[in-house]
């Protein structure tokens, strides 16, 4: 069974998609106030905005939180850790922590992002900085 459900880019988020697909990481911000936004959003929460822009962010970050996950509905080969990542450009994103045991991942773990294919879908992932 797969594990992943592929996107379905829409008008807010396929700017988003369209960088993964390039190994780019992008993130919306308001071209007005300059609050960055993720998940994208057709409006600025700050300031009401309409006026949204993408620009590449460095994919490094560190970690806020972070959960073991075990499939559902089907044994997992290997279960994975799910987390928090607070971006150095200011926003949380949710994404798979790899390259690390659990018991070895910390609040503030600096880490950065990296692109792989999970069940034929590209997708942003981080790991530690420094990962051998
Ligand atoms: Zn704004």
């Amino acid at each position: 069974m797969p594990r992943v459900i592929p996107p379905v880019p829409d008008a807010d988020d396929r700017a988003f998609w369209d960088g993964v697909a390039d190994d780019r990481l992008l993130l919306q911000r308001c071209a007005d106030c300059r609050v960055v936004q993720h998940p994208p959003s057709p409006m600025c929460p700050q300031c009401q905005s309409v006026d949204r822009e993408w620009f590449e962010v460095s994919g490094r970050g560190s970690v806020y939180s972070w959960i073991q996950s075990h499939h559902p509905t089907a044994p997992d080969e290997k279960p994975r850790i799910v987390a928090l990542i607070d971006l150095d450009e200011g926003a949380r994103i949710v994404s798979n922590l790899d390259g690390i045991d659990l018991d070895a991942v910390e609040p503030g773990l600096p880490v950065e992002v990296f692109f792989a294919e999970v069940d034929g879908t590209k997708l942003p992932q981080f790991r530690p900085v420094n990962h051998g």
